[in-house]
């Protein structure tokens, strides 16, 4: 295998889950201080910077992050929004609605019921949409995607994908129709508790997640979004996979832009509790590690999380948030009774959320200008 060949597979092999968790929960007062003041940070800081030694960091971790996120960012917030195009899925997921055994009425959106979702969302002044469906290969495939993209295409600047995982084939046809970022998250680098999630369906493979930011940065996509689902595992350790995971990738496809997503696992029709939960304040911590961390990455907080929160953080480190939200297909003008994935949190409009962004001193943006200047 050729180095350009290669994949995080390797690396990950390199690193046992037991060894990892025990080494983030011994750090200490020192190890945190020493993260704090460093220069240049390595992923043993950024163990320290998520351990429980750190919570009592808080204050200065905040402020840390503040200044590092307005060095590099500004006081700018891009706005986003979700498109469900269907939640037919073939894979059983233990966390998600759109699970198939789930026995609930399906539906993928047609042409026509894309379009009349399109005005709304343009109504709501947004010019960045993140495209979503459940993996069912029968509907929702490559072809069908081909199409939406070119009904799509004139009417958004930037649009993301958060859709099943791709050859890298498929990911250039893809970037050629406009994609600017793929979004997949590995839910946990814990891989007995993977396999317990996802007991059926292409999505039981592993491996096959744990490569695909490879193939996507292979197919020289703009930006890829990684993450785990925080809930299912110990988010500390999972927390420092996918930063080994961001830190590998940013340096082999060092012409993709990086982005990271903290996904709390949502109540939804028939649902599953969090194995841990994480508290606010440890999600704040963890949102100010990962900022700390790298001065480069967007880090991204949906509607998953309550007003109060989304409230307080964007001044932490968050670069990008969506707003008025649905999870279902249709959600916003064909069919507002369709499954949805999970439940909203914070249920405010997309202009009382930029009202409360600009409240803050800080810009709402409906535009990457940043992603169009390059
Ligand atoms: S998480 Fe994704 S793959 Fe799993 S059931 Fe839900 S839509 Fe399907």
């Amino acid at each position: 295998m050729t180095p350009k060949d290669s994949n995080f597979t390797t690396l990950f092999n390199q690193h046992n889950w037991q060894d990892v968790k025990k080494s983030i929960y011994s750090k200490t007062n020192n190890d945190v201080e020493r993260a704090l003041s460093a220069n240049t940070r390595t992923l043993e800081d950024f163990k320290a910077l998520i351990s429980p030694a750190a919570s009592t960091y808080l204050e200065q971790m905040a402020a840390l992050s503040q200044h590092l996120t307005q060095k590099r960012f500004g006081k700018v917030i891009q706005m986003y929004v979700p498109l469900y195009l269907s939640n037919e899925c073939n894979n059983i997921c233990t966390y998600c609605g759109f699970s198939y055994d789930n026995k609930v009425r399906r539906k993928t959106l047609s042409p026509i019921e894309i379009m009349q979702e399109v005005a709304v969302i343009k109504k709501m002044g947004y010019n960045h949409v993140l495209l979503v469906t459940g993996e069912a290969n029968q509907s929702v495939h490559i072809d069908y995607f081909k199409k939406v993209l070119k009904l799509l295409q004139p009417h958004f600047s930037q649009i993301s994908m958060e859709v099943q995982p791709l050859e890298w084939k498929e990911y250039s046809e893809l970037k050629a129709l406009g994609v600017n970022t793929i979004l997949v998250y590995q839910e946990t680098y814990h891989q007995e508790d993977y396999k317990k999630h996802h007991p059926k369906g292409k999505k039981s493979n592993f491996q096959y997640r744990l490569e695909t930011p490879d193939r996507i940065g292979k197919a020289g996509i703009h930006k890829m979004g990684l993450g785990v689902l925080i809930g299912l595992e110990d988010w500390r350790t999972d927390s420092f996979f996918t930063a080994l995971h961001l830190t590998y990738l940013e340096k082999k496809y060092w012409q993709s832009k990086f982005s990271i997503s903290f996904p709390r696992l949502r109540p939804f029709s028939g649902g599953l509790e969090p194995k841990i939960a994480m508290s606010d304040r440890e999600l704040a911590q963890l949102i100010c590690a990962y900022r700390i961390f790298n001065e480069e990455v967007e880090l991204s907080i949906s509607t998953r999380e309550s007003d109060i929160f989304r409230d307080n953080i964007i001044k932490l480190g968050i670069t990008s948030i969506s707003a008025g939200s649905k999870t279902n297909p249709g959600g916003y003008a064909v069919e507002s009774q369709s499954l949805e994935q999970f439940e909203i949190s914070d249920e405010r409009s997309a202009t009382e959320i930029a009202q409360m962004i600009n409240n803050q001193g800080y810009e709402a943006v409906w535009k990457d200008w940043f992603l169009l200047a390059n």
